[in-house]
């Protein structure tokens, strides 16, 4: 049984792995998708066979609730919604290493060897800091919380006193066998997966996402080994490094660096400045008939997608608007923000599900350069990655995040409901600029007239 065992995790792992491999591009995340349950099918059932007393009833139990949970909740969400669903998820994970790390220190007439203990260490504390760290994100994302960054000052320093403080539990924990300790230790953790995210403003919040998504794997990992479950290991490992791997990429998509972000509160030394706007500013509106004119007339179009495209749903007509510009021989493509949406990669899985053909999505390095050749473009419901402020004012908190630079264009249309703010909450030079016309309403009603106007 054990080297089946053995063997069937193994291919679970495998599974696992080429899920990610599929994962990594649009073509094939479907197939890399059905790798990944047929993959964790395999861990589960491996799992069921090789307990020692299965309190079957039990577990099945919490399977068939959590799985009718998160059936219920994978149908109902909104693609908006789906960062915070998997912050909500993601605390899940921490805390269910934080549970079993405990019930294994408590678990009586067991005597941990000096190398679980580090283990056991290692898994709760992660897993401690990446539950309230996840409750604070989603608290943030879902609007619960507010988005504002909160900071005070010694920040850093009480956030290194903690740190300081949790290690010393942990060592003494080491030391003595204490429960209290290992228990003040998970505490300690718990405050600190607070105050290493409250710093952490809204614009800056996929990358905390992609972090707290690394951190659940170091804490499933570490718990793999506390329950000897290799398959557990392999997988808590998977999402720890792909997910250090993407906080990576974002970081440099942001132009933030990394070690700043590991330590919590990245954004803050930067004031708030930059959001208010000083006084009434000008900026001219027209209707999606005028929009619909411009962009008839132009050689080249370039369609910048944002959270209001999602949000209102409005891909389909965009779509639709697009090809009848294509018709008419207009260059349309559309050009892609790492950040653009609410979570990564969420305007290429909208751009998908409408079946615009790969070939006219372009991401922000490769097209950044053509926005100075570019007729007309049209943003549509985005604001915070075609903000200038975030190559011209220093004191801005998204100075130094790289942008489209829609503003370079001959002409630029922005669809978006009002003149508010966007995500990180900072005004729009680009909305106020003579060659920018602003097309009020909702992104799908005004996409929808822009069809029936056709690009004529
Ligand atoms: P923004 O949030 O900056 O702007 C979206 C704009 O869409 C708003 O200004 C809003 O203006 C408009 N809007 C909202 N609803 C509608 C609607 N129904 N119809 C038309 N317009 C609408 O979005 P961006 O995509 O430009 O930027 C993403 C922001 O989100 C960045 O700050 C990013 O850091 C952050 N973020 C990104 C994540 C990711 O991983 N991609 C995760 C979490 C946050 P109005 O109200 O006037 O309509």
């Amino acid at each position: 049984m054990e080297n089946l065992s053995a063997i069937l995790y193994l291919v679970a792992a495998v599974l696992f792995i080429l899920a990610l491999k599929g994962l990594s591009s649009p073509t094939s995340a479907i197939q890399g998708n059905r790798y990944g349950m047929l993959g964790m099918l395999i861990a589960v059932v491996t799992t069921f066979l090789i307990m020692d007393k299965p309190v079957l009833a039990l577990i099945a139990g919490a399977i068939v609730a959590g799985g009718a949970i998160g059936a219920w909740k994978a149908k109902t969400v909104e693609m908006t919604g789906m960062p915070e669903l998997v912050a909500a998820m993601h605390s899940l994970v921490g805390l269910s290493a934080v549970l079993i790390a405990v019930a294994a220190i408590f678990h009586s007439g067991v005597e941990h060897t000096g190398v679980q203990k580090i283990e056991l260490f290692i898994g709760a504390f992660i897993g401690a800091i990446t539950f309230t760290a996840s409750v604070v994100a989603y608290g943030k994302l879902s609007g619960k919380f507010g988005a504002k960054a909160v900071n005070f000052g010694g920040q850093h320093l009480l956030n290194l006193v903690l740190a300081l403080a949790m290690v010393g539990f942990g060592v003494l924990y080491f030391l003595s066998d204490s429960h209290a300790a290992f228990l003040m230790m998970v505490a300690i953790a718990l405050v600190l997966g607070v105050t290493l995210i409250i710093p952490i403003g809204g614009a800056d919040m996929p990358v905390v996402v992609s972090m707290l998504n690394s951190y659940s794997g170091w804490a499933a990992a570490g718990i793999g080994f506390t329950l000897n479950n290799p398959v557990l290991i392999i997988a808590g490992a998977c999402v720890g490094s792909s997910g250090a791997i993407l906080s990576y990429i974002m970081c440099k998509a942001m132009n933030r660096s990394i070690v700043s972000v590991l330590l919590g509160g990245f954004g803050a030394e930067v004031a708030s400045g930059g959001a208010a706007a000083s006084g009434p500013k000008n900026y001219k509106s027209g209707s999606a008939e005028d929009a619909a004119f411009l962009m008839g007339n132009a050689d080249s179009v370039i369609i910048v997608p944002g959270y209001g495209l999602a949000v209102s749903r409005a891909q389909h007509a965009l779509q639709e608007f697009a090809e009848l510009l294509h018709e008419k021989g207009v260059n349309v493509r559309y050009a892609i923000h790492p950040v653009a949406g609410r979570m990564p990669g969420h305007m290429n899985v909208l751009l998908a599900e409408a079946e615009v053909p790969y070939e006219r999505v372009q991401e922000m390095e490769e097209i950044n350069s053509d926005f100075a050749n570019t007729d007309v473009v049209l943003v549509i419901g985005a604001n915070d990655v075609v903000n200038p402020a975030a190559q011209k004012d220093k004191s801005s908190p998204i100075y130094g995040m790289p942008i489209l630079e829609a503003h370079k264009a001959r002409t630029v249309i922005v669809v978006k409901r009002s003149m508010s703010v966007g995500y990180a909450g900072l005004d729009n030079e680009l909305f106020y600029m003579d060659k920018t016309m602003m097309v009020f309403g909702d992104a799908k009603k005004v996409v929808e007239d822009l069809v029936k106007g056709g690009g004529h």
